[in-house]
């Protein structure tokens, strides 16, 4: 009986010492482990790349800390701008072998964003198109993936792939929106290699999916200003039934228009429009110029009336009337609010820039660029 105890203590004193040693053992694992990794990252903050891949790779068993750890490294890394770095991270996650299928497809996700930041649009392609089959990643991998086409200037691509996603709002804005853009881009391709046919075939086709498509309206008037006046007109007056601010966005060719032809039933039509759709918040040098023009090169009461609240109004109808005694200081301030009448911001993220664009450059919208006047930008003590 006796021995029958000495030898269930022996055998529970050989377990304890046993499990007590494999727990040692996976503390010095981890202890080395972490060590390592520490080391890797400051060679990586060193930039001292080779030697942090190096580690990083032979560290082949990740705990789940580990990874969230790298995985936010990466995403501070690209963030600053060092795409090579984030790039190499999450490379690293994807090289260990039995990577939980979740964290795997996490990775892939961050490292398309790597390459896409750094410009490297067709790996990035490659990735999102694989793992766009992911229900949980679809929706965010298709908008990278328009945003991919929308950047590499690959109209075709863009068109076909927005033409076939499920949902009707891409990055807030309407699918129709997009696409019509991406059709007034390719008139834009096909303006520059001097295909004018193609320019306008296009151009309806942008109109056809987005009847309130400003930059379409926008193109066909500029296109016809010196060959067709009257569709010109046409297309004018369509564009600033959209949206009256284009008045002040195409001033210039408004004045351009009136001065090519000297047509004096087509100027009747520009200045009726105008007056019609004229507010305050509308004054502009150039039209004030078309409409004083009209006025036998008087003041134009009938357009101020509609505007005097514009306090810019008064200011420029007494500088001009003055205009053609050679007073110095006069032209050159008349100049001077001429040239700096208009700016433009993005209301999406307060971009600004000096000529109207159809997609803000930082924060890639389309559409959200806004005009703004001295009026707005400049405020006068009465
Ligand atoms: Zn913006």
């Amino acid at each position: 009986m006796i021995e029958i105890l000495i030898t269930i203590i022996i055998i529970i004193v050989l377990v304890i010492f046993f499990f007590s040693k494999s727990s040692l053992n996976d503390q010095t694992a981890a202890t080395t482990y972490s060590a390592e990794y520490y080391r890797g990252l400051n060679y990586l903050l060193n930039n001292e790349d080779d030697k942090a891949l190096r580690i990083f790779t032979d560290l082949i068993d990740v705990d789940s800390s580990t990874i969230e750890t790298h995985l936010a490294l990466g995403g501070v890394y690209r963030r600053r701008g060092e795409f090579d770095k984030a790039i190499l991270i999450h490379q690293n996650l994807l090289s260990r072998p039995n990577l939980d299928k979740s964290i795997k497809n996490q990775s892939l996700y961050e490292l398309s964003k790597d390459f896409f930041s750094a410009g490297l649009y067709d790996k990035s392609e490659k990735i999102l198109l694989n793992l766009k089959s992911n229900k949980s990643y679809y929706e965010s991998c298709n908008e990278y993936l328009l945003l991919t086409y929308e950047l590499s200037k690959d109209w075709d691509k863009a068109i076909t792939f927005s033409k076939d996603l499920k949902s009707d709002i891409i990055r807030n804005t309407p699918r129709e929106v997009l696409l019509a853009q991406y059709y007034c881009e390719k008139a834009i391709d096909y303006l520059k290699d001097e295909q004018l046919n193609k320019t306008i075939t296009v151009l309806k086709k942008a109109i056809d999916v987005n009847k309130s498509c400003s930059r379409a309206y926008k193109l066909l008037f500029e296109l016809n200003i010196e060959s067709n006046p009257e569709l010109a007109f046409d297309y004018l007056h369509s564009l600033v039934k959209i949206n009256s601010s284009f008045i002040l966005i195409v001033s210039n060719d408004i004045l351009r228009l009136s001065s090519t032809h000297q047509n004096s039933s087509l100027d009747k039509k520009i200045y009726d429009m105008i007056l019609k759709l004229s507010t305050p918040t509308l004054f502009s040098p150039d039209i004030y110029e078309f409409m004083f023009n009209y006025n036998k090169f008087e003041t134009p009461s009938d357009y101020i009336s509609r505007i005097n609240a514009n306090l810019f109004t008064e200011i420029y109808d007494n500088l001009y009337k003055t205009k053609n005694d050679n007073l110095s200081f006069q032209n050159d301030l008349l100049s001077i609010i001429k040239d700096n009448y208009l700016s433009f911001n993005c209301n999406n993220c307060g971009y600004s820039s000096n000529s109207y664009i159809w997609q803000c450059p930082s924060c890639n919208s389309w559409e959200t660029i806004e005009p703004s006047t001295i009026s707005d930008r400049v405020t006068i003590d009465g």
